[in-house]
């Protein structure tokens, strides 16, 4: 608090003094953590300059012009540099390869991740390493989960040559008692997966809607996206998509329900991947536009989550990229070998003729999704599909720009959107007085080039300070 000059006439005057120490007597002790005159960008508000951003706890308590009085504890110079709201992976396995699940949260937080929605890991493995993240003293980014794939009667991901993450709804009573049981366990959110039936699928959506947990979703083979779409609140990969945007595609959604009865008795990894291989290129090669803008009218309100990163990945391959090397550093040695190993494959030997056809609809269908009006979310399916915690969700920002978002946008995909499906937009996804502590400063520019979001200067998470010393001994201990 600033204490001003007396005027003169009261300079000699007795009552002064008393006043004064009054005033300094009333004076709060100093308390929170004010970064002074920084920029602040966010989705909601746009670009505000020259502002002071005090936040205490978990709580931003003030934004103010940059030369208003203080009393902080701690004072963070903001000059030349920008301040963005704590960005979210909205996809993210924290227990897919147990080998980088001790140091998720480090990494994410390293860059600049201060929440993540998981989607998908059987409950007994999920479960502890939520427990653990939201203890009161951890440091780790908000985490938001859904427990297993909610799959069909074939189960694609069931332990058999790929990890166990879904478990079967072979009937209606079957799903309703998932879903209610997974309410009682804690979940966030449920995931249902690509095999179920269209009453399994019913089933599923009415029980989560009764138990109001928002509902994440592939779009079942059994279904068309312009029908599952509208039912659930958020799509991944675009997957399946392509399907209902053919000129045929009632023709192929026939096909693939007499497939779906498996006279080959296939796996459900197999019996999946058979219908991807039949369908999925035939049907982007009968795109058809006017069918594709009733999918996407049909979309308007689901949140399409593309992970463009893993989609689109041979357009923009990693390992091509000058900080990827640094990127694997900051993994665990046995999390980073296999990867290591790939990479000095793909760079002496680059794959050639690479089939880029499925790559560049992934970046189309988001660019038409988005000029249409489909909110689009930022999620990344760590570590699926090389990707490296946090290091991941800044390529998908760049997807996301190439396929014609603006960096407010892209950054609105990772922050105001996964606030709004969680219907947390009060507290959650802008840099505003009330909201939760997280925050990035950053050194450059993300509105200039949306890539500036790797130049991390500084995390806030949940109230506490993360500079980059911190966060590089917080990855020394899980490395
Ligand atoms: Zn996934």
């Amino acid at each position: 608090m600033m204490i001003m000059t007396p005027k003169p006439h009261l300079r000699a005057g007795r009552l002064w003094l008393p006043i004064l120490v009054l005033l300094v007597s009333c004076q709060p002790a100093p308390s929170g953590t004010a970064i002074t005159n920084v920029t602040v960008i966010d989705a909601v508000n746009g670009v505000r300059e020259s502002r002071t951003v005090v936040f205490d706890g978990d709580e931003i308590t003030a934004i103010q012009g940059a030369d208003a009085g203080l009393n902080v504890v701690q004072t963070i110079d903001g000059t030349g540099k920008y301040l963005i709201p704590g960005l979210w992976d909205f996809h993210v396995h924290l227990t897919y390869d147990e080998n980088f699940t001790e140091a998720m949260p480090a990494l994410f937080l390293s860059y600049g991740i201060t929440s993540v929605r998981d989607t998908g890991g059987l409950m007994h493995k999920v479960l502890p390493v939520v427990e653990k993240m939201r203890a009161p003293d951890a440091v780790a980014p908000r985490v938001f989960f859904a427990g297993p794939l909610l799959d069909g009667k074939f189960v694609v991901y069931d332990g058999d040559g790929r990890p166990e993450i879904g478990v079967q709804n072979a009937t209606p009573e079957q799903a309703r008692e998932t879903v209610r049981s997974l309410k009682q366990q804690g979940v966030d959110f449920i995931k249902i997966y690509e095999m179920v039936s269209p009453d399994v699928f019913q089933a599923l959506v009415e029980t989560a809607n009764e138990l109001d947990l928002p509902i994440d979703s592939h779009v079942p083979l059994s279904l068309r996206a312009s029908t599952a779409g509208p039912m659930v609140d958020s799509i991944e990969h675009l997957r399946n998509i392509e399907m209902d945007c053919a000129s045929n595609s009632a023709e192929l959604h026939e096909e693939r329900i007499e497939r779906l009865k498996n006279p080959d008795n296939l796996s459900g990894a197999d019996l999946r991947s058979s219908l991807h291989s039949l369908q999925r290129l035939p049907a982007i090669a009968n795109y058809d536009e006017e069918r594709c803008d009733q999918t996407l009218k049909a979309l308007e309100s689901t949140l399409q989550v593309p992970t463009l990163r893993l989609v689109s990945m041979s357009l923009a391959p990693p390992w091509q990229r000058a900080d990827w090397d640094e990127a694997l550093a900051r993994l665990p040695a046995v999390a980073a070998a296999p990867w290591l190993e790939t990479t000095l494959e793909r760079r002496t030997d680059p794959p050639q003729d690479v089939d880029t056809t499925y790559a560049e609809w992934g970046l189309f269908l988001t660019e038409r999704a988005h000029a249409a009006g489909v909110p689009i979310g930022a999620g990344t399916d760590t570590p699926i599909g090389i990707s490296v915690p946090g290091y991941s969700l800044h390529s998908e920002l760049e997807f996301l720009v190439r396929a014609g978002l603006s960096p407010l946008e892209a950054l609105e995909s990772a922050t105001m959107r996964p606030a709004e499906y969680f219907s947390l937009q009060d507290q959650m996804g802008t840099i505003d007085v009330g909201k939760r502590a997280d925050m990035v400063l950053l050194d450059e520019n993300p509105l200039d080039d949306i890539s500036n979001t790797r130049a991390i200067s500084m995390v806030v998470s949940k109230g506490i300070v993360l500079t980059v010393d911190d966060l590089g001994q917080l990855l020394d201990a899980v490395r």
